[in-house]
């Protein structure tokens, strides 16, 4: 058996039977991929127990640049850190995903929640994303547009059972200094080259959200939950200051940490794991939690939001159990 607690952002102690790093689509081939789980750097998940099979972890990092008319075209291995990517184009002038600077985890796993931040999602810049099927052992292509890219989801989180292995992304990025300056804290003219937009970035994530390095996490443990115009008419008149964002065809999407906040679970914890107290949205192991004690704290949180707002939050981190993904209702 092999520890994950390095493999896992919550930094859990719990096993799988071996861990293969894949640094090459030869790896990939050769590796035992029945019933393995599939884990960049382990940023997005709860692993509730022990898993009963292998970990395939993605290490391939070659990035290729090129260009095509207006366009910059990068091709990066799915093992390659995002953010190191990100400094990578903003120190060659690239402009377009500056916005999601110091987002945790791998090029690779970026598509399958459809990574966003600061009003930028990944999906909008990629043209293709590669893979390897690991049951039918072959190779493909999923164009961007296929990708089925939604808030924080896509075709690969809605289809787990194809166990497709994304091996490299190809990003296509308009040449030239595009800002996305609409959010909050960057609304500022000084903003004005893609570094000091992710300078910018860094400084307020750091601000609110604790240090993957010091503080273990998975960052938003649940989704900003959608709802319709009408319940969210009914609530502003129950609490005028509740922040809404109109996504338009009568849709309006409400800030989860708000909810949880105002439901009282700011900073609360649970045994070793809480609720960080400058972003209730988070959900941290305060020094060796067990599995079991973020669950139970999820789980409060989510029975109190329903109690106060008639809202049901649904996590954004996937979880694991003994034999695979488990759904929320699940556990
Ligand atoms: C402090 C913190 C802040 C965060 N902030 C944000 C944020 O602002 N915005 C945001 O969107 N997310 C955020 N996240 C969540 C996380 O960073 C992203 O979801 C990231 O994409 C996860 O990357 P990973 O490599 O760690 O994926 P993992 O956690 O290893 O995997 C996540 C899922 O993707 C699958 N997967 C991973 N790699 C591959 C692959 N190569 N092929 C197929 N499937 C794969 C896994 O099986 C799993 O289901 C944050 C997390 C933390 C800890």
């Amino acid at each position: 058996m092999e520890d994950l607690s390095t493999l896992n952002s919550f930094g859990l102690h719990v096993n799988a039977k071996s861990v293969y790093r894949i640094r090459s689509l030869a790896d990939l081939r050769s590796a035992p991929s029945d019933h393995a789980l599939i884990l960049g750097r382990g940023s997005d998940i709860l692993l509730t127990d022990d898993y009963d099979g292998n970990v395939l972890v993605n290490c391939i990092t070659d990035t290729r640049f090129s260009e095509d008319g207006d366009f910059n075209v990068v091709r990066c291995g799915g093992g390659r850190e995002l953010d190191s990517l990100i400094g990578e184009l903003v120190s060659r002038g690239i402009s377009g995903l500056e916005n999601l600077s110091a987002i945790p985890g791998t090029v690779g796993a970026a598509p399958v929640q459809n990574v966003g931040a600061y009003g930028v999602e990944i999906g909008s810049a990629i043209a293709s994303v590669d893979y390897f099927d690991l049951d039918r052992r072959e190779f493909g292509t999923i164009k961007g547009e296929d990708c089925g890219f939604g808030y924080r989801t896509s075709w690969f989180k809605e289809h787990p059972e194809r166990r497709l292995f994304i091996t490299e992304v190809e990003f296509r990025l308009k040449k030239g200094f595009h800002p996305v300056l609409s959010y909050k804290g960057l609304v500022d003219t000084a903003l004005d080259t893609p570094y000091k937009i992710r300078e910018r970035v860094i400084k307020l994530r750091r601000e609110k959200l604790p240090d993957p390095s010091v503080v273990g996490s998975a960052g938003s443990f649940f989704k900003n939950p959608v709802v319709g115009e009408d319940q969210a008419a009914l609530l502003q008149r129950s609490y005028p200051d509740i922040p809404l964002y109109p996504l338009g065809g009568g849709r309006v999407k409400l800030a989860a940490g708000w909810l949880i906040d105002r439901a009282g679970c700011r900073g609360i914890t649970h045994g070793n794991a809480g609720t960080w107290d400058k972003q209730a949205l988070v959900i941290v192991n305060r020094g060796n939690a067990k599995p079991h004690e973020i669950v139970a704290l999820a789980k409060y949180v989510s029975i109190e939001v329903f109690r106060r707002f008639g809202i049901k939050l649904e996590p954004e981190v996937r979880i694991y159990g003994r034999r695979g993904e488990i759904t929320w209702d699940q556990i």
